[in-house]
């Protein structure tokens, strides 16, 4: 498993982590992006991955638990 984390004060949200992993990405009422779950599945560590990969603020951390 891997927990995610994301620094909302640099967030510029573009939304490109949600298009890569709208499992674990998505948007509080006013369109703000928010972490769904913050522990990963094994099953989702790659598409988070992903995601970090193409924030383009570098914004979102992964770190094994
Ligand atoms: S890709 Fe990065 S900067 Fe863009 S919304 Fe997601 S976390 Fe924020």
């Amino acid at each position: 498993m891997v927990v995610v984390k994301l620094d909302k004060e640099l967030c510029c949200s573009y939304q490109s982590c949600m298009s890569e992993c709208p499992e674990v990405f998505g948007t509080d009422d006013i369109g703000v992006v928010r972490l769904l779950m913050t522990e990963i599945p094994e099953n989702y560590r790659e598409k988070v991955e992903l995601a970090a990969s193409v924030c383009p603020q570098g914004v979102i951390t992964i770190e094994r638990a």
